[in-house]
Parts: structure tokens; C-alpha cells; sequence
């Protein structure tokens, strides 16, 4: 037998380009915050002794891991920080998915958890969105190893209210239900409160959007302690030292400063209400967003086309070559004055056709 038989074979996930970002080039592609991380950030990179780096950083990530259960109103023993929530997902599903009963989540979602359900050989079965991209929640009613929800969804935008969350928890006590919040301080709704009631939750968030944190990697799940011992336990048995302590200090001084971040979140709304309206004046359809994206289509237009041109002019936005999501662009919210040069660019290529 050759030994390359003995290699794990492995579908990746392929996330977006990552141009380098010179002169005139806007990068809408992968969900990034356009603004800095709050100024206290700053401060505590100053501030950080570099002496710190000579020794293992906390293996819970403590400090950090604190300041969140704090700020949410938990116990330090519900959280568990990883590096970002892609670090954090692959962990729930490590440690949350080891039955032999199908985990069950959408057709067209975060295209990451297909990929650790391969790598982890966890069965699972995919479920269609309705025509109109919503999660059907008696979709969920019915045997399984687990759930996964994206709430906000991703790539579609669409948020789904608090009750239709608590509507597939009543049905499935007797498996893990994991809510992706990567993009819900951006006006989804928290199931933070169903919490108490359901031992059962898992909910995940990042600091990669809302934070301005991307190239900083921090993540974190929130749950009953029994769930959150059970992540580290699994965590310990691959790599105690995750976070590292410049990552455990930034983190702490960016929950330290609520109204930036407020701030912050606003602007991106706002650009995102603004921007919606101007392409829906050029004959887009956008679904309507509680995420830092639009996904948006256009009546005539190929999505693939609009890329591709957006592309020539130095403007990445994100297209998935899928079954059903292929005539649309997923574009990031970006400052206004970006914005307004892609609309303007889209305006220009439009009044060709
Ligand atoms: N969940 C969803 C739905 C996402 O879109 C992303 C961003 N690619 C993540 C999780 C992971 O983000 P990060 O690892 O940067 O925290």
C-alpha cells in the first residue's frame, strides 16, 4: 500500500481572495469591519510588556474569557474563547457531533460546516431554504445528531427572529443546537436569553466583523458549563494554548469600549440601509440584511459578469459559483465613500448593457 494512501483526503473550505489592499483597490469580499478596532486597542498594545510573551499564555484565555462572560451577563464557566469562530465551530463540532445520527443544517449556509463534518466524518444532511431564502423551522422536527443554525445566515443576510430559534430548541432537547452569531450585533436578534432554558445551546460569535478584528483570530462560544468543560476538554487534547496574550489583552480592551463599538455598528447600518437603496435604484434585488453584507441580484445582469467587471475596476466583492446562489453578489458593507465609488462603477458598467 503506498503511503500516500495513509494521507487524509480533504475537500478545504476556499475562502475569499485576499488581495493585497494598495492604492485605489476597495476589498468588499470577506466581511471585514472598514473601520479600526476601537482606540483602547491601541492603548493595550502600548501598554502590553513584551516580557509577556516569554511565558504560556492562560489556557482558558481567562482574562478575556471574563470580560465576555461580564459584558453578556454569564458566568466565566459559559465561555469559551478560540481563535476566531472558525476555531471555535470546528471545536463544536469535534466535541458536539460524535452520535451517528445525521447533524442537520440549510442548504446554502456558512459552506464551513461541510467541510468539518467531512474532515470529522460526522454525518449530516443539508435542507433546503424556501424560494426565498428562510429557514424552514419544521425542517428541524425530526431525528438528528445536532443542529446548526447561522443567524444571521450566511451568505443570504436574512436574520430570523428570537422565537423561531426557541421554536427548534422545544423540539430537539435531546441534541446539540449550535446559533452561529458571527453577524448578529449587526441587527440579528441574540438567543442569548434562551440560554438559562435550554442546556442544549451553543451560541458562537467573533469579533472578526463587529469588532474590527479579522487579523487578530479571536472567537467565542457561549453555553451551560457542562457544554463548555466538554469544549476545553477536547481543546486540551489538541492544543492548550490557543490564544496567544497579545490576542487575550486587545480583546479585553476592544469589550472594554462599548461606545465605539456602538458607533461603529451604526455607521455600518446605516451605509449598508443607503447602499441597499442605491442598488435597488439600478435594478438590483438585495434580500433584506441584518448582516455587515447585502446579497444582492440583478434582473438582467449575470452576476458573474458584474464580478468580473467589479474585479477589472479593483473592486472585490464575493460570488459563489453554487446551484441557486449563482446569480448573486455578496457584497461587504464598506465606508461610505467606498460605497459610493461601487456604486458608481456598477452605474457606469449598467448603463452599457
Ligand atoms: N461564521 C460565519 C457565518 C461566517 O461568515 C464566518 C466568517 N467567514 C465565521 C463564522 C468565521 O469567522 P472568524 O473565524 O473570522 O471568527
Amino acid at each position: 500500500m503506498p503511503y500516500t494512501d495513509n494521507i487524509r483526503k480533504v475537500t478545504p473550505y476556499v475562502p475569499g481572495e485576499q488581495p493585497k489592499v494598495t492604492g485605489d483597490l476597495i476589498k468588499l469580499n470577506t466581511n471585514e469591519n472598514p473601520y479600526p478596532p476601537s482606540p483602547k486597542v491601541k492603548q493595550a498594545i502600548e501598554a502590553l510588556p513584551v516580557e509577556t510573551m516569554r511565558l504560556y499564555p492562560d489556557v482558558t484565555a481567562a482574562p478575556l474569557a471574563k470580560a465576555l462572560a461580564a459584558y453578556h451577563g454569564l458566568k466565566e464557566e459559559q465561555v469559551f474563547v478560540g481563535v476566531g469562530s472558525d476555531d471555535v465551530l470546528a471545536t463544536c463540532f469535534l466535541t458536539f457531533f460524535a452520535g451517528k445520527k445525521p447533524v442537520l443544517f440549510p442548504d446554502i449556509t456558512y459552506s464551513f460546516y461541510d467541510v468539518w463534518a467531512e474532515l470529522y466524518r460526522i454525518p449530516y444532511e443539508t435542507l433546503p431554504l424556501t424560494e426565498d431564502f428562510r429557514i424552514r423551522a419544521d425542517d428541524y422536527k425530526r431525528e438528528n445528531g445536532g443542529i446548526v443554525i447561522a443567524n444571521p445566515n450566511a451568505p443570504t443576510s436574512i436574520a430570523q427572529p428570537l422565537p423561531f430559534i426557541e421554536e427548534i430548541l422545544t423540539e430537539n432537547h435531546d441534541s446539540i443546537v449550535i446559533v452561529d452569531e458571527a453577524y448578529v450585533d449587526f441587527g440579528g436578534e441574540t438567543a442569548l436569553p434562551l440560554l438559562k432554558k435550554y442546556k442544549n445551546l451553543v451560541i458562537t460569535r467573533t469579533f472578526s466583523k463587529s469588532r474590527s478584528f479579522a487579523g487578530m483570530r479571536i472567537g467565542y462560544a457561549m453555553a451551560d458549563e457542562t457544554l463548555i468543560e466538554a469544549l476545553n476538554n477536547v481543546k486540551f487534547s489538541i492544543n492548550s494554548y490557543t490564544m496567544n496574550c497579545t490576542a487575550i489583552a486587545y480583546g479585553v480592551a476592544s469589550v472594554d469600549d462599548e461606545p465605539y463599538f456602538k458607533k461603529t455598528i451604526a455607521k455600518i447600518v446605516a451605509t449598508r440601509e443607503k447602499t441597499a437603496e442605491a442598488l435597488r435604484e439600478l435594478g438590483f434585488t438585495c434580500l433584506p440584511s441584518s448582516a455587515n453584507f447585502l446579497f444582492a441580484s440583478h434582473k438582467n445582469v449575470p452576476a458573474e459578469e458584474i464580478f468580473t467587471y467589479l474585479k477589472s475596476r479593483n473592486i472585490y466583492v464575493r460570488f459563489f459559483k453554487k446551484p441557486r446562489i449563482d446569480n448573486y453578489l455578496r457584497i461587504t458593507i464598506g465606508t461610505d465613500a467606498q460605497m459610493e465609488r461601487l456604486i458608481a462603477e456598477l452605474r457606469g458598467f449598467l448603463e452599457t448593457k
